[in-house]
């Protein structure tokens, strides 16, 4: 499926904004623009880029968390790709001075990014990374669609002397556009959605229930389930491989997610997409700045590489370079290419652009 139609689709000539950031995101953005031209290469495209400040060197260099106008300078491009912001010369406590996640944040605002997908796969090779029994997670291949811009994290809120509250709401409007993306990619997948509430519970999770029920009736090739959230929770680490995509809100989508992402082992193998209603959708991976292995050039790039694959098949349509591109990433690993944080002990480890050249080299061979 396409997340966004591709601007120029048709000459093949996509542009993206690049938006290295913070710590390890300029390394691990070379990364998979090294590998994008391999695939540009191989597959008879080309990619434009252009450059934007976002995060901790935008402070730096600006004194704001993004520069002036980038919203619009993202919305002119086909796609966004996203290192990481953040690093602790940049936090404070002091609410007058910027920091480098109110830039992100300002992205997701300004973009509409509603949808945040998050892939799960397990990869044959690092089975014995995760803390599941390898069975558990042998094959799974599970994609969370976390609502981003609505529910409990933007409702009221208000805090008395001695009482506090949020509030979850939702549109109906904002619950089917969720809805109706995760049946739509579905359809190119197993054609299974869960919708995770707490129906028994929660109002806000009685009409997401009613609106998903709606949403069903207009996708006969797709299976639509109910999972209340407790149940969802327990049932991920119990056999993960009945899920195919998972719709949710975003506070419940927010923690099944992080937990979802360590059946595989490693944050630095996790990609991830954020959807834009305006028709720019966002990759980065789920990792963070890394600060503490920052230029030591020894970042695992894998993230990153399979969020340019993401970018490749939603936004781009060219789904056979975005396979071609992971392919290649579980090539690479089942060769025993590793980086620091998925070698096991006693395991020679690659750096950022050595592990690079191999899934480079892999993707050529195929
Ligand atoms: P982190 O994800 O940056 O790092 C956590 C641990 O994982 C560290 O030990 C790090 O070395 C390791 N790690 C992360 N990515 C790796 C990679 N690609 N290869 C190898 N190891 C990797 O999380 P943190 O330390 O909590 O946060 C660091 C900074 O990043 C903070 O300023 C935080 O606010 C920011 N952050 C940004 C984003 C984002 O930009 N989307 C997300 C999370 C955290």
């Amino acid at each position: 499926m396409s997340a966004a139609p591709a601007a120029r689709l048709g000459d093949r000539s996509y542009t993206v904004m690049l938006l290295p950031g913070d710590g390890v995101g300029p390394e691990i953005v070379a990364a998979a623009q090294t590998v994008l031209a391999a695939a540009g290469e191989r597959f008879g495209f080309s990619l434009v880029y252009e450059e934007g400040l976002l995060g901790g060197r935008a402070i730096d260099e600006l004194g704001a968390p993004m520069e002036h106008g980038l919203i619009e300078r993202c919305q002119a491009c086909d796609a966004v790709l996203l290192g990481a912001v953040g690093g602790p010369q940049w936090d404070t406590t002091d609410p007058l001075r910027p920091r480098p996640e109110q830039g992100l944040l300002g992205m997701r605002k300004g973009l509409e990014l509603y949808a945040n997908l998050r892939p799960v796969k397990s990869f044959a090779a690092l089975t014995h990374n995760s803390t599941l029994r390898p069975e558990v997670i042998a094959g799974v291949d599970l994609v969370i669609v976390r609502e981003l811009t609505g529910g409990l994290y933007f409702g009221a809120r208000e805090r008395t002397a001695d009482a506090a509250y949020d509030t979850m709401i939702y549109t109906e409007s904002e619950v089917e556009r969720l809805v109706d993306y995760a049946f739509r990619l579905a359809q190119g997948r197993r054609g299974l959605v869960h919708s995770v509430d707490k129906a028994n519970v929660l109002e806000s999770s009685r009409l997401w229930r009613a609106v998903a029920v709606r949403v069903a009736e207009r996708y006969t090739d797709v299976e639509l389930r109910h999972m209340y959230v407790d149940n969802a929770a327990m049932q991920l680490l119990r056999d993960p491989r009945q899920f195919d995509v998972v719709a949710t809100e975003n506070m419940f989508g927010d923690i099944l997610s992080d937990e979802a992402g360590m059946l595989t082992g490693s944050i630095g193998m996790l990609p991830s997409a954020s959807v834009g209603a305006g028709g720019v959708s966002l990759y980065e991976p789920i990792h963070g700045s890394a600060p503490d292995i920052a230029g030591h050039g020894i970042a695992n790039p894998c993230a990153t590489v399979l969020s340019a694959a993401m970018m490749l098949d939603l936004s781009f349509g060219e789904a056979e370079a975005a396979h071609a591109v992971e392919a290649a990433v579980e090539t690479a690993l089942q060769d025993g290419a590793r980086t620091a944080d998925i070698a096991a002990a006693g395991e020679p480890a690659l750096g950022t652009e050595e592990m690079t050249a191999r899934i480079v080299a892999a993707l050529e061979a195929e």
